[in-house]
């Protein structure tokens, strides 16, 4: 009897020992399955009212909307360029449009919202009619920057340096807490190499450069980008860069619609979807009023 309560306290001082670390264990498996939550949002581009005909682009973005509104994915990004006139009656249908979106929205400001030199007075009107025109949001252990790259495209006084330094700072941030880290703005970083001349679709040479330094040191996975009116996926190192198809115009006869980007924590891809009844520039609208 009495060795049977010997072994008994034995055993309960072994379990006891092992306790912590069976918390440990039981913590660690918890943290790794939040993390590998998986999610998937929406990446619209150009929506750009005004460029393939206005009514038309209100036509093709209610479509969006209703088709998104139809999907299970938790939020979506417009790669700038929303109006193709800055207004406040295209800022109004592009806000109308926007609200039937049952999920969040991220708007990105491209260079038909801040104008191709943007200045004081561009910038502080889609600040007020808009919002933020860059920004940091995290979802489900991600984290995703918003940029101005029309601050990169320029030089801008003072607003370039301090979007920079934002841009530097929280990257850096970032990437010391191992989030892996998605980039949205509208200019792609190249459209075709990484060291091609600058040009209208690109950023220029030394800030392309740096940027891409910066996603390297920093666990990027994606850029994601606009502007092109045609389909550009390219990939540096193990980074997908894509600038996808729009809603108002494209280019490279691509159908309009727009991508579905599926993220877990050992893969991350991106699909296209077509938008309904709409048969390129066919799309039957009813006149204004
Ligand atoms: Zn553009």
């Amino acid at each position: 009897m009495e060795l049977e309560t010997v072994d008994k306290s034995k055993m309960i001082l072994r379990f006891l020992t092992y306790l912590p670390l069976l918390f440990l264990l039981v913590g660690s498996f918890s943290c790794a399955e939040k993390q590998q939550e998986p999610f998937s949002f929406v990446q619209l581009c150009d929506t750009q009212l005004g460029m393939g005909g206005y009514e038309h682009d209100i036509q093709t973005f209610k479509q969006a909307v209703r088709q998104i509104n139809e999907l299970e994915t938790d939020f979506v990004v417009i790669c700038g360029d929303l109006v193709h006139n800055a207004s406040d009656s295209s800022y109004t249908d592009f806000k109308t449009i926007l609200k039937g979106l049952n999920i969040p929205s991220h708007l990105v400001s491209g260079n038909h919202d801040v104008g191709n030199i943007p200045t004081d007075t561009t910038l502080q009107y889609y600040r007020e009619t808009i919002g933020a025109d860059y920004y940091q949001f995290d979802h489900k252990d991600h984290s995703f920057m918003v940029t101005n790259t029309q601050l990169w495209k320029v030089e801008v006084e003072k607003e370039s340096e301090i979007h920079h330094a934002w841009f530097e700072e929280t990257l850096n941030n970032l990437g010391e807490k191992e989030n892996p880290v998605f980039v949205l703005g509208h200019y792609p970083l190249y459209t075709e190499r990484p060291d091609e001349e600058d040009h209208y679709y690109n950023l220029p040479m030394p800030t392309r450069k740096r940027i891409l330094e910066l996603f390297m040191e920093n666990n990027v996975v994606a850029y994601l980008s606009g502007h092109t009116h045609k389909l550009t996926k390219n990939t540096y190192e193990h980074i997908q860069l894509v600038s996808g198809e729009t809603t108002s115009k494209n280019f490279d006869d691509r159908p309009f619609g727009f991508r579905i980007w599926q993220v877990s924590s050992d893969s991350l891809s991106n699909h296209f979807v077509t938008l309904k009844s709409v048969d390129g520039d066919s799309i039957r609208v009813s006149p204004s009023k």
